[in-house]
């Protein structure tokens, strides 16, 4: 690996760098509390926010809060978010390199918030995240095997 920058594919999406940094740390959460996978479905906006995981069931209100808990204590830790580059066969044990949209190219972006979640991603984030602000679910909603989780953050 190496901190030397490649390039990557363009990344088309323009995003709000807070919540789209905000979806990483949901999305790690996520995986650390219920072995789900990261999100299958994103609509991530400025102002609220939207993730859809594959999921057996709705989530109960003290689990809710454990969420929002857990997303919050890693945004007041304020971790560093880094980046590091690697080729797609180094972090292929690592990482699914499936969720890679086609056509991508041999190296790859790992995005580390602190020691707390890795993922390969073009996107673009905030350097600290105590500079996300506070991360409150407005709404969840479970059918047929899909949790949405919908988000907003508040200053
Ligand atoms: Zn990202």
């Amino acid at each position: 690996m190496t901190t030397q920058q490649p390039v990557l594919n363009e990344h088309h999406k323009q995003e709000f760098p807070p919540m789209h940094t905000a979806e990483h740390i949901l999305n790690g959460t996520m995986v650390k509390m219920f072995g789900c996978q990261r999100a299958v479905g994103a609509h991530v906006e400025r102002t609220k926010s939207k993730l859809d995981y594959d999921f057996p069931r709705a989530l109960t209100p003290q689990e809710i809060a454990q969420v929002e808990a857990r997303v919050n204590a890693v945004i007041a830790a304020d971790l560093p978010v880094t980046c590091t580059y690697a080729t797609q066969a180094e972090v292929a044990s690592r990482f699914d390199l499936g969720r890679l949209p086609e056509g991508a190219t041999q190296a790859v972006r790992i995005v580390s918030v602190g020691d707390y979640d890795h993922c390969l991603c073009a996107g673009t984030h905030v350097e600290h995240t105590a500079q996300i602000g506070h991360f409150r679910i407005s709404s969840t909603r479970y059918a047929a095997g899909r949790l949405r989780i919908v988000f907003r953050l508040d200053r």
